[in-house]
């Protein structure tokens, strides 16, 4: 039997992904199963880019795009980053790749050597520790206090730094809390890392547009921050295109021909029709990303306040992504029949066969007695996945 790699050995698996295959699992076993565990949008990609995409095979771009993607893509990015977050970039500095996820460990891979520390504020989403493991980096966590929405503060941040700090990764929106960064909460961590010139900011906004506080910042948008910060972004969320895999990242010259070629070696470009229906989005209308936040906005209000309902549940509300992340450590303990729910994750699998609930554990984004429900979902399933919910809930007993 071929041995496997440590690297893998030493990884744990996505507890997202390992939920969304178990519901569908169940589902084709006949189980009427509410699917609140992975965070994808419900609704299907705008016809304008499906229309491109149609378009994009009829003109036969099927061979090879640069590594980097396409120059007419990455100059609709740069045209993005200029008209929506005020930050001017070249096609240069543009890497395209398979979604968001591989731009994040292409920047890991590129920047960080054994040993190395990452700073992640946490609550975190699953995928960012094991990606920091795979670049034989030290994940350094520091937990955002949910007094705080989550959210670090400057001294938490300085408290974190030492000699060895390489990288620091920010998420806002964040997944799982939905937390968002006001923009002087983000001037005042920058003002922190003026002191440490060489860490480098590796900023996740794809939940960029589902926000529900007016619109975000980016902190390469504060003062000194954009030589020193990698932007990670894509159009899986905003533009309801998490199976296409197109993200991208955005970063100093330097950094961007390293991660091409890594790239290059690794996995070459994006899938070619993938780059023109996103550059059609977002060169097209964006009226299909605002109709899409307010269904966002009204399901989370809809969410939150069932979820006041549910006996041994504390919610904080979100200001954005599509998560609510509530405290179920009041129900840890507690019992039905012979089963005890002795952790969060016990919970879960107690709502998934009880109450035929799919949501995620909180410990797989390094928050014991939490867990995470998705509510890209319709209204209707959001009533009924928490009425059951409820209903399940009320049968533990002390
Ligand atoms: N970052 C965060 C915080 C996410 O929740 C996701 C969702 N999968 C990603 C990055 C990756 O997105 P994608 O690879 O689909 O662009
Ligand atoms: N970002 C989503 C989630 O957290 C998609 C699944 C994944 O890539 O982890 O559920």
């Amino acid at each position: 039997m071929t041995q496997i790699s440590q690297r893998v050995e030493n990884l744990s698996a996505s507890a997202t992904l390992t939920m969304l295959q178990k519901t569908n699992e169940l589902r084709a076993a006949g189980i009427d199963i509410i699917g609140m565990s992975a965070g994808e949008p419900d609704f299907n990609t705008p016809e304008h880019i499906k229309r491109a995409a149609c378009e994009a095979i009829a003109q036969n771009y099927s061979r090879y795009s640069a590594v980097a993607g396409y120059e007419s893509l990455r100059k609709a990015i740069c045209g993005k980053l200029l008209s929506e977050n005020g930050l001017d970039y070249t096609p240069n500095q543009i890497v395209v790749g398979n979604g968001a996820k591989q731009e994040l460990a292409n920047t890991l891979l590129a920047t960080v050597n054994p040993g190395d520390e990452v700073i992640i504020p946490t609550p975190a989403w699953v995928s960012y520790v094991e990606m920091v493991k795979l670049a034989e980096g030290n994940p350094v966590l520091v937990p955002g206090n949910p007094e705080n929405n989550f959210k670090i503060t400057p001294s938490q941040l300085e408290d974190a730094i030492t000699p060895r700090t390489k990288v620091l990764m920010l998420n806002s929106p964040c997944n799982p809390t939905g937390c968002v960064y006001s923009r002087d909460e983000l001037t005042a961590l920058a003002e922190v890392l003026r002191r440490y010139p060489d860490i480098l900011i590796l900023s996740d906004e794809i939940y960029e547009h589902i926000n529900y506080v007016g619109g975000v910042s980016s902190i390469a948008s504060c003062p000194g921050m954009k030589d020193r910060t990698v932007i990670i972004n894509g159009v899986s969320k905003a533009y309801a295109m998490t199976g296409w895999r197109i993200g991208f990242l955005a970063a100093p010259i330097a950094l961007a021909k390293a991660v091409t070629k890594l790239q290059g070696q690794y996995t070459s470009g994006a899938s070619s029709i993938a780059q023109k229906a996103a550059e059609a989005a977002y060169l097209g209308s964006q009226e299909c990303v605002e109709e899409m936040r307010l269904a966002f906005q009204r399901r989370r209000d809809l969410i939150c306040s069932l979820a006041d309902e549910i006996s041994g549940w504390k919610t904080s509300r979100p200001d954005g992504a599509f998560y609510i992340f509530p405290n179920v450590a009041a129900l840890i303990g507690k019992h039905c029949g012979s089963r005890v729910i002795s952790s969060a994750g016990d919970y879960v699998m107690y709502l998934l066969e009880e109450a035929n609930v799919a949501c995620v554990d909180g410990a797989a984004f390094c928050a014991d007695g939490f867990i995470r429900l998705s509510y890209a979902t319709s209204d209707d399933n959001i009533r009924e996945a928490m009425r059951r919910i409820r209903e399940a809930t009320l049968r533990l007993s002390d």
